[in-house]
């Protein structure tokens, strides 16, 4: 996925902690300013931006020591100091060690931006953003922040859905704005796995009914 990087990175800073981390499962969102001078100029998203990745913040934390990070970020930060048997400290220079409890996922004395501080919270959730498949599947999709997994998830057009019967045994795939040409041209195939499984119910029905009467 394309990452948004301002000219001068963080030389002492690893280059892409946070994305595509081993597992797989829940990936970072990465959303990139609309307007990407916002970042440069000093605009709403320039104070958004998480200094590890330095993408505008994804699911912010912020530490005791008052230094905002995507919490993928910062729990990524410590866990490789910790196995290259090094103290984690703030990235910001805060000496304080970060540490984070065995059983628990999140840093010790870290809270979610929305708690810690509201209005930083709410500069970000209103930045313009793209859509998250701008860069690779050319949606043109501009919005707030906030709306931005929303608009992937339900209407991005560009999206890769599953079509609607997939529970009734249809395997397709395809971009959302392809869903309609797909069930007329499936139709009949629809049809086909719909009657399948009314027949699997009927002779079910029936084998039931013959052991209860
Ligand atoms: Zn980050
Ligand atoms: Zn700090
Ligand atoms: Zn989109
Ligand atoms: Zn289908």
């Amino acid at each position: 996925m394309y990452r948004y990087r301002p000219a001068v990175a963080p030389s002492s800073l690893p280059a892409s902690p946070a994305v595509n981390s081993a597992g797989g499962g829940s990936r970072q969102l990465v959303l990139v300013p609309a307007n990407r001078a916002d970042i440069e100029s000093g605009g709403a998203a320039a104070g958004c931006v998480c200094s590890i990745c330095t993408n505008l913040l994804s699911d912010p934390v912020q530490t005791a020591c008052k230094h905002v990070f995507c919490s993928r970020c910062i729990n990524r930060w410590i866990s490789d100091a910790v196995s290259d048997g090094r103290m984690a400290t703030c990235p910001m220079g805060d000496s304080r060690e970060l540490t984070v409890s065995s059983g628990s996922t999140s840093v010790d004395g870290c809270r979610p931006l929305s708690e810690a501080n509201p209005q930083l919270f709410a500069q970000l959730s209103g930045v313009n953003v793209q859509c998250p498949l701008a860069r690779l599947d050319g949606c043109n999709w501009v919005g707030a922040y906030s709306a931005a997994l929303r608009h992937q998830q339900t209407e991005c057009p560009r999206a890769w859905v599953l079509c609607p019967l997939s529970a009734h045994g249809c395997t397709e795939r395809f971009r959302r704005s392809a869903c309609a040409d797909h069930m007329t041209s499936a139709a009949l195939a629809h049809v086909s796995l719909l009657s399948a499984k009314l027949d699997a119910w009927e002779s079910e029905r029936s084998a039931m009914l013959k052991q209860v009467g």
